[in-house]
């Protein structure tokens, strides 16, 4: 793993929390995209040299829809940026990680992912992403 790609952050209302976080950080999100495989709206904002990813539910069954009713608004995930994201995936798997994926699957920013199970990671949701060429 190279670097923190981005941290995901779960929240009810996208449009709301854009405006929040607009003030928080001091500038505005620089892209939104939908996933709709994935059953959420999301938002990026730069903050120098790091990103944040705002997460809303599309439909109740989202996996965003069950965290949120679970733990509420919050962090979701930690994605790191790996460069090969199939090798990273068969080295986790070595090492004993649960991969919820093992195929990686389309994200949001032109990003190939895959997810750790978070009971293999500490509770924390692991997010492999590797931007793709
Ligand atoms: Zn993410």
């Amino acid at each position: 793993m190279r670097k923190i790609e981005h941290i995901g952050i779960a929240v009810k209302d996208i449009e709301a929390s854009n405006d929040l976080f607009k003030k928080l950080f001091g500038e505005a999100h620089y892209k939104t995209e939908t996933v709709e495989s994935e059953g959420v709206s999301t938002s990026f904002f730069q903050v120098g040299p790091n990103k944040i990813e705002l997460l809303e539910a599309t439909n109740p069954d989202s996996p965003i829809a069950k965290f949120i009713e679970k733990k509420g608004e919050g962090i979701h995930h930690i994605a790191f940026d790996v460069e090969d994201i199939e090798a990273e995936i068969k080295r986790l798997q070595a090492e004993g990680f649960t991969v919820l994926n093992e195929t990686p699957k389309n994200g949001a920013d032109n990003k190939l992912v895959a997810f750790l199970h978070p009971k293999s990671t500490n509770g924390v949701l692991i997010e492999l992403c590797q931007e793709k060429k």
